[in-house]
């Protein structure tokens, strides 16, 4: 009689160490995957050319739900990674990581699949307008 099996292909061997590093968590995936480190950002996405699909991002998800250590949460309007769902309200399409609306002050700059920049743009001075809003409140952010 056949055995039913499951086999993960992807899920190394070794247990993989999660660690984090400013905004993103680093995985070893142990000596048998390259690259061996993975950098996983809070938006649930691998660096590497996997992106989502990485085995690293399911360590990251383990390693929450094991109580680990939560990153380092970004100032209000600053982006380490570009967010996995564009935020306009009513909207939530994919975004796609743009390199030419990345700064220094507002971090990964991306586009929406359904928005365009438009959308970035939309978002950004909606997070202007919330500073604004916050400043007058006294907060300072
Ligand atoms: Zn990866
Ligand atoms: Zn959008």
């Amino acid at each position: 009689m056949l055995q039913t099996q499951t086999v993960d292909v992807i899920t190394p061997a070794v247990e993989a160490t999660v660690m984090t590093f400013g905004y993103f968590y680093i995985v070893e995936l142990g000596e048998q995957v390259r690259p061996r480190h993975h950098h996983v950002g809070i938006n649930g996405e691998c660096t590497c050319t996997l992106r989502r699909g990485c085995p690293a991002v399911d360590q990251v998800r383990k390693y929450l739900a094991d109580g680990g250590k939560r990153t380092e949460r970004p100032s209000f309007g600053f982006y380490p990674v570009h967010p996995a769902r564009c935020p306009i309200k009513g909207c939530g399409a994919p975004v796609y990581y743009d390199a030419s609306l990345s700064s220094h002050n507002r971090g990964a700059g991306w586009a929406c699949s359904a928005g365009g920049k438009a959308h970035y743009w939309l978002h950004r001075g909606w997070i202007t307008s919330m500073r604004q809003k916050l400043a007058r409140q006294g907060k300072n952010v």
